[in-house]
């Protein structure tokens, strides 16, 4: 019998936090995007491609995509210290992998796309929320993408999984053995993009989990498709 039987701000267990999605937000860059869930806000700048320096680095087959991502200071109450960390390396290393299963820059040999995500404002989940500005960011540049990518996390709080956790859900059975499950989703052939797991759980659950995940994109991918019609709409309004 699981205690956590009700969520602390009132959601279904398979709902959502409300999504704020916005292409265009840097017009300075080649792309950018703000992606936010509840109290989590990411915000993907695109510069790219272009020659990639040291020239030994450069791939003459294709192009490549390189992610930093960074939480700002003053992000969380208790302060980040600025500059990378081992947390803010892994992160960058697992956007860039699922990215790059969408990304194709074969038309692009030895140049680089760099891609930005930062985070002014963490309430857990900054990692599927960066991959979720940063699909965006990357398609509003008009970087060549097979398909789009969507991510959420799942949780377990006690016996219960949860879609899109928020920090204080994170922290409730800490200790226990909450379970921390960010996952990122192809749009058409929905592939896995992402799949990390922290804590313990049964075959059984992880598959649930993965099912609750996978719809829980539809509605980020909604979101997503939305903000980038908008932008094209204003684009031919202003052509
Ligand atoms: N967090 C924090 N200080 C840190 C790192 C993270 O307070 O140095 C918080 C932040 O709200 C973050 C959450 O802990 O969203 C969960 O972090 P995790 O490493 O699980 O990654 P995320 O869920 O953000 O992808």
């Amino acid at each position: 019998m699981s205690l956590y039987k009700e969520r602390f701000d009132g959601r279904a267990f398979d709902e959502v936090r409300p999504i704020r999605a916005e292409v265009g937000i840097i017009p300075s860059a080649d792309g950018s995007a703000v992606f936010e869930t509840g109290g989590t806000r990411a915000i993907a700048v695109v510069r790219g491609p272009r020659t990639l320096h040291p020239q030994h680095m450069q791939n003459p087959q294709k192009g490549i995509l390189r992610v930093s991502y960074g939480m700002m200071p003053f992000s969380v109450w208790d302060r980040i210290r600025p500059g990378p960390s081992r947390r803010s390396e892994e992160i960058s290393k697992v956007t860039e992998w699922a990215l790059s299963s969408v990304v194709d820059l074969s038309e692009f040999p030895n140049t680089v796309v760099d891609v930005f995500i930062q985070i002014p404002q963490a309430d857990a989940g900054t990692r599927v929320a960066g991959i979720n500005a940063a699909a965006m960011a990357l398609a509003d540049a008009g970087i060549p993408m097979r398909e789009m990518i969507s991510a959420i996390a799942v949780g377990k709080v006690d016996k219960t999984l949860i879609v899109d956790v928020n920090k204080m859900e994170e922290d409730f059975s800490e200790g226990e053995g909450s379970t921390d499950i960010p996952m990122a989703f192809t749009s058409r052939r929905k592939n896995i993009a992402l799949l990390q797991l922290d804590g313990k759980i049964s075959t059984d659950e992880l598959k649930k989990a993965i099912e609750m995940g996978k719809v829980a994109c539809e509605k980020v991918l909604e979101a997503q498709v939305e903000a980038l019609k908008k932008s094209k709409s204003k684009g031919i309004e202003n052509e």
